[in-house]
């Protein structure tokens, strides 16, 4: 069974006295068992809420979310489903994802589900099972992120979220926990949907890649094919404003403009006011997927395609 499908999922966000907001406007992914699944995009497009709607944290406007076959639905501030706990959530930054407070073997055994305990499920990270008795100012941002994973397997998940998971860590950190991540998830069968702007790692765990933009995804793919044959133009954006090993270049350095206000979005394709190929129906009318690609080059009116 498939273990998460989004289908046609809008989210819109309320800011009393101002219009509202799409964040999300008609995305379709879906993750299977076993299987990791990258969503990149610039800051503002609508990853994290998209994120949130899976976690039945934040109501869809529109469109529907399925855990295991079962419709997710948020039940309010205080209570979530039971079963939606088999979905767990990494943040972007551990120290706040963590009580200063409290060690951090009583924070992972706080979520324990099954038989392992604290210093298994730190072992199990890379960490050492006696470090479960230190508090999280003890340790580095990695060492952190790490614990923060922990306690997300205490709870035994089939599917595991990683919300820009290694964007405050620094550079050496970044790749071992996104591999770590990879690794525990493959390893238990479960999922992972890991949300990233940074391309270059996601294409080293990921075995599809969905690109998104404005509040959609554009493209969606096999990792490989996407990174040795990008379609849409502003997957091939992303990729030619990969950093390179002098540290030049950095996202989006090939786009001209800025991200376009989501609370009034650009008509048609909404990436046409910054697209390199942009045509003339490109403003008028929305491209329609087709093959994993949104763009208007691959299915113009009137082409073979249609
Ligand atoms: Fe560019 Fe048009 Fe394709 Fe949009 S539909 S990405 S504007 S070519």
């Amino acid at each position: 069974m498939t273990l998460l499908t989004v289908e046609d999922l809008v989210v819109d966000h309320h800011t009393p006295g101002r219009p509202p907001v799409r964040a999300v406007a008609g995305a379709s992914l879906t993750v299977e068992p076993g299987e990791v699944v990258g969503l990149v995009g610039e800051s503002g497009c609508g990853k994290s809420t998209l994120a949130r709607a899976v976690c039945g944290i934040t109501a869809p406007t529109g469109g529907s979310v399925a855990f295991e076959g079962r419709p997710v639905r948020p039940l309010g501030l205080r209570r979530r489903d039971p079963a939606l706990t088999r979905i767990q959530m990494v943040f972007q930054d551990p120290y706040a994802s963590l009580n200063p407070r409290r060690r951090v073997g009583r924070q992972i055994a706080d979520g324990v589900r099954g038989e392992a305990t604290p210093g298994e499920l730190l072992e199990r990270v890379g960490l050492d099972a006696d470090m479960a008795g230190r508090y999280p100012h003890e340790f580095s941002g990695g060492q952190r992120q790490r614990i923060a994973i922990a306690r997300a397997l205490a709870a035994e998940p089939s599917l595991l979220i990683g919300d820009e998971p290694i964007s405050a860590l620094d550079a050496s950190a970044q790749a071992q926990v996104a591999g770590l991540m990879r690794s525990l998830a493959v390893e238990s069968g479960a999922g992972l949907l890991f949300i990233s702007h940074d391309l270059s790692v996601v294409r080293l765990i990921a075995d599809r890649i969905a690109v998104m933009y404005l509040g959609k995804i554009v493209e969606i793919g096999r990792t490989a094919e996407v990174w040795d044959d990008p379609k849409h133009p502003y997957t091939r954006a992303l990729l030619a404003a990969i950093p390179t090993p002098d540290g030049s270049g950095t996202l989006p350095a090939e786009l001209p403009g800025d991200v376009p206000n989501p609370a009034a979005p650009p008509s048609g394709c909404r990436f046409h006011p910054r697209c390199p190929s942009a045509m003339d129906v490109c403003s008028v009318r929305e491209p329609v997927p087709l093959g994993g690609v949104a763009c208007w080059l691959y299915d113009a009116p009137g082409s073979a395609a249609e």
